[in-house]
């Protein structure tokens, strides 16, 4: 492939986040002490020589900066101040912009007013929707015991119908976002991956979505990160799989006892949300650690919108049981007027696109290695040169 040296680029990687990446003088000492970096992938370093060079091509079509899960160690070692761990998360957000094809995750990193005035607005659409096309508004009766009648409120057809367009939606971006990722790492490139590695890879990608066990390597020194970022993960996975496909299951009239599995895989997600948004609140709150010195606002909105989505939950969940007809009318609202913006936003445009990123990064990555390892076994006279 030619190289293409672009002299704009640092200047435009700069709207992502760091600027401090500008001191390095190549030591080496970050990738030394990358728990995570290694032969076949050797960053944050390279990273950095290839933005000093303006080599953005080569960075597009790299997937390194998603092995990265922000543990800081790089940045504690760097004696410049450059501070590549952030150097990372910025390339992590600009890479976000370049697969989103609709341009809206670049004017999100880059012109935070614009995600916000997104997410108020689909806030209204929903919230007004909601209150004034129901057909059924507030219903009084309540069940034999004594919960509040939620789908009578609110009609289950057109839940489920704004449901699946929420779905579909989401989807429909996030899965097109994915493709480009593909065309950009291996397709533009024309890396030959060998066909049937597109499978065999399939349960590393799998394993490594539900383990996330790549960061247990950076709970070096009593850190705990993995932990605490798992049931953080697991819990709005959990979430999202249950609203988005499977609420009927989830959100019936019946109040379950709470050993049922709606009430025990509800509470675990709760539990989850509430101890990883906590923990992680907490650390950049204290900015006390690397990986929480920095924070852009949409960090904040991330952290943000999902506590109050998880808070607004709970209290449609409490005020159910107890029968509080009007506060379950009004909390169930401005629980979907945080939730479906959330989503609709956050997960293909913004911070919650991470989730799909990385382990997708993480397989094409191994894509790269069959082909590589392919090419090897062909010409072995390449691993000499
Ligand atoms: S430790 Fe700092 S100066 Fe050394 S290569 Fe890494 S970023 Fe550059
Ligand atoms: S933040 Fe941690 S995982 Fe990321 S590059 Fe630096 S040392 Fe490696």
């Amino acid at each position: 492939m030619r190289t293409r040296v672009d002299a704009k680029f640092k200047r435009e990687l700069n709207l992502f986040g760091s600027e401090d990446w500008s001191h390095c003088f190549h030591c080496g000492n970050c990738t030394a002490a990358c728990p995570l970096s290694e032969n076949a992938a050797m960053f944050p370093r390279k990273s950095l020589r290839a933005i000093q060079l303006g080599l953005k091509d080569q960075i597009i079509s790299n997937p390194e900066p998603w092995l990265c899960y922000y543990c800081g160690d790089c940045s504690e070692k760097c004696p410049q101040g450059a501070n590549p761990a952030e150097l990372m998360m910025t390339l992590r957000r600009y890479l976000t912009s370049v697969y989103d094809w609709t341009g809206l995750s670049r004017l999100f990193y880059t012109k935070h007013w614009f995600e916000i005035v997104a997410l108020v607005v689909l806030g209204l659409i929903v919230g007004l929707g909601l209150s004034i096309f129901n057909p059924n508004g507030i219903v009084y009766p309540l069940n034999a015991d004594g919960g509040v009648k939620i789908n009578e409120m609110f009609p289950i057809p057109m839940i489920h119908l704004g449901d699946m367009i929420m779905a579909a939606f989401v989807s429909f971006f996030l899965i097109s976002n994915i493709l480009h990722m593909w065309y950009r790492i291996i397709l533009k490139p024309k890396v030959s991956v060998p066909f049937y590695s597109y499978f065999t890879e399939l349960i590393s990608l799998g394993y490594q979505f539900i383990t996330q066990s790549k960061f247990s390597k950076c709970d070096t020194n009593g850190r705990k990160y993995w932990a605490s970022h798992w049931l953080l993960m697991s819990g709005y996975t959990i979430m999202f799989v249950l609203v988005v496909g499977f609420l009927s299951f989830f959100q019936t009239e019946i109040i379950y006892s709470w050993y049922e599995p709606q009430r025990l895989l509800g509470y675990y997600a709760t539990f989850g949300l509430l101890f990883g948004l906590t923990y992680v609140s907490v650390g950049r709150i204290k900015k006390s650690t690397e990986k929480a010195k920095f924070s852009l606002l949409s960090d904040w909105l991330f952290i943000i919108l999902l506590f109050l989505t998880t808070l607004s939950g709970i209290l449609v969940h409490f005020f159910r049981i107890y029968g509080l007809v009007e506060l379950t009318y009004y909390m169930y609202v401005i629980h979907l007027a945080i939730l479906v913006p959330m989503i609709c936003v956050e997960v293909p445009f913004s911070k919650w696109s991470h989730l799909a990123y990385r382990p997708i990064a993480i397989y094409l990555l191994n894509l790269k290695k069959k082909a590589e390892n392919r090419s090897l076994e062909a010409n072995p006279q390449l691993a000499v040169n």
